[in-house]
């Protein structure tokens, strides 16, 4: 019987695990396997051994995301609610140190490669002051939500499973502070990082498709790095938007009635990312988003 949380480390759950592992886990995985074929026939030689090896890990197994999702991603037991009007709610502190630093990581290495971070154009042509990249749908402000539309032609890398479960946990939660909130299943996550100095201009997520508009279906954001001040009012009126700080682990929550709240970042406020975060991470100042959809 194989160990569970080293099974996890095999290379087929590794490829397809629910949020990706850190840049050491990755360096291990390689030397293990591109390492050890020669050793395997050796030790079918040797009667004291089993003919299939079991991978060995060193890496802490609660790093590592397998199908299922990993609870110690979340701080279930000790986060705080703020409701901040109907069907617009923040989970302060849900996402643990851990499932940051894995975001983070996962981020990190989908991003930095081929059809990754870019900084995206509005309809008027000028460049948006963030980079972005999608998982699952691909989405971009001048095309909308189109797979092909990337910026080197590729297809965004898929929403993985463990987001999915993430998003209807955290809305579940939600639902216990606030009964309008719906379920619903992400198939697309837009990925903002904001430098200090970066901003996204008052807006409304209003290109998903009329069934999950209608439905109200909420929209979930989480919050990485430094810290977000979040703008936002149901009528387009730069006198009546309220303001809400959003910090590292912070899950904002809208739908029904805020489903199509008009909303913006407009401040990131330099050095307020936790410590611990950024010696784990190396994070460059500023704030990751995740923002969780259902299209
Ligand atoms: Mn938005």
């Amino acid at each position: 019987m194989m160990n569970p949380n080293v099974y996890r480390l095999t290379k087929s759950m590794l490829m397809c695990s629910s949020f990706g592992v850190g840049p050491l886990t990755r360096r291990i995985m390689k030397h293990y396997h591109t390492a050890p074929a020669p050793l395997v026939g050796t030790m079918k030689h040797n009667p004291n051994i089993q003919d299939e090896p079991e991978p060995f890990s060193i890496i802490n197994p609660d790093l590592i995301v397998g199908y299922d999702l990993n609870y110690s991603w979340m701080n279930r037991k000790t986060y705080s609610c703020h409701i901040l009007g109907s069907g617009m709610i923040v989970l302060k502190n849900y996402i643990s140190l851990l499932g940051q630093v894995g975001m983070v990581n996962l981020c990190d290495k989908l991003g930095s490669g081929p059809g990754g971070f870019y900084m995206p154009r509005n309809q008027d042509g000028h460049t948006l002051r963030l980079h972005m990249m999608c998982f699952g749908r691909n989405w971009d402000p001048v095309t909308g939500y189109n797979n092909q539309c990337r910026i080197d032609g590729s297809e965004p890398p898929p929403l993985s499973y463990g987001f999915v479960h993430l998003a209807k946990i955290a809305i579940e939660d939600a639902q216990a502070h606030m009964h309008e909130l719906s379920l619903m299943c992400p198939d697309t996550c837009i990925v903002n990082f904001f430098r200090c100095g970066d901003r996204l201009g008052i807006h409304q997520d209003c290109d998903e498709s009329s069934d999950s508009l209608e439905r109200g279906l909420p929209v979930l954001s989480i919050f990485i790095g430094d810290d977000a001040e979040f703008w936002y009012g149901h009528i387009r009126d730069e006198n009546k938007y309220r303001k809400v700080v959003l910090e590292s682990g912070d899950v904002l929550i809208y739908g029904g009635t805020s489903r199509l709240i008009y909303h913006g970042v407009k401040i990131i406020i330099p050095g307020s990312a936790p410590v611990s975060l950024l010696e784990a991470t190396k994070l460059m100042p500023g704030c990751l988003s995740l923002t969780l959809k259902q299209y």
